[in-house]
């Protein structure tokens, strides 16, 4: 089996945690444990912790994501969730300056939260993730809940910061699906702007297997339109996508093997120096 890393994986072992129905959807044990063992399965050596959302509707606290990387032995490295106030700010770089070494990027929930990419609350996240190097990620395109908002989280709203912010790394989280199209044009046109293919399928669906192929097809039409998968990362989003679905969907990309290995940990590599 090949070496992969998932740059965008979800885990609190809380019961109030907003995800739970979907690790029952994909029979996943949703523990640290269970984690581990489906990472070890396969193959997966690293892994980019995220907050998952609790059913409130918060992000489990930052701390919490980074005791659970504590306790994985190395193989997870924490993500800080950034939610749009000033003091919400400023604490997640307080954070990712204490723990410099584990903190891999930052993560902002478009669609979720009230701000937009461009609000001014963030002018100061990301002049720090500007120098020091540090990716922002953003929640793109489709949203778990029927009440987040799309105009919000469409990926085009990132062309206008990028723009501004050249020196700025961007990862579009889910390929701002459904506007795949879009996305192909971002990372083409920005050289700092990436894009995971995590959560892209639950499992379920009236056509699973038709699905997989459109967003294979999807995929590797971006890739072909990019001029290569240089800016594409590998991710489930789990527990909303099992290992076993997000691999098959890089299997079934019309790319060679090596291009594959690239979307599969090469790319994450560079992109968050793991
Ligand atoms: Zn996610």
């Amino acid at each position: 089996m090949p070496k992969v890393i998932d740059a965008h994986i979800h885990l609190s072992e809380r019961r109030d945690d907003a995800l739970v129905r979907f690790a029952e959807m994909n029979s996943l044990t949703y523990t640290l444990e269970g984690l581990l063992e489906s990472m070890r399965e396969s193959s997966v050596r690293r892994g980019l912790l995220l907050s998952p959302p609790m059913k409130s509707g918060a992000p489990l606290p930052n701390e919490k994501v980074i005791e659970l990387c504590r306790r994985s032995g190395g193989l997870l490295s924490p993500v800080v969730t950034v939610e749009p106030s000033a003091k919400e700010v400023k604490a997640a770089i307080r954070l990712a300056e204490m723990e410099r070494k584990e903190v891999k990027a930052f993560k902002i929930r478009l669609g979720y939260v009230k701000a937009s990419a461009l609000s001014p609350t963030f002018e100061a996240l990301y002049d720090y993730a500007e120098a020091e190097g540090i990716p922002v990620m953003f929640h793109t395109g489709d949203t778990v809940t029927s009440t987040g908002d799309l105009a919000k989280s469409h990926p085009l709203t990132l062309d206008a910061l990028a723009n501004l912010r050249e020196e700025l790394t961007i990862v579009l989280c889910h390929f701002g699906n459904p506007w795949f199209e879009d996305v192909a044009e971002l990372i083409y046109k920005h050289a700092k702007v990436y894009a995971d293919i995590s959560g892209l399928t639950t499992g379920g669906g009236a056509y699973p297997d038709k699905f997989a192929g459109w967003l294979a097809r999807k995929i590797s039409e971006a890739i072909y339109f990019a001029g290569g998968p240089e800016k594409i990362i590998f991710g489930t989003d789990y527990p909303i996508t099992a290992y076993s679905d997000a691999l098959d969907l890089v299997r079934r990309l019309d790319v060679d093997d090596g291009d594959r290995e690239m979307i599969l940990w090469r790319n994450a590599e560079t992109v968050f120096g793991l």
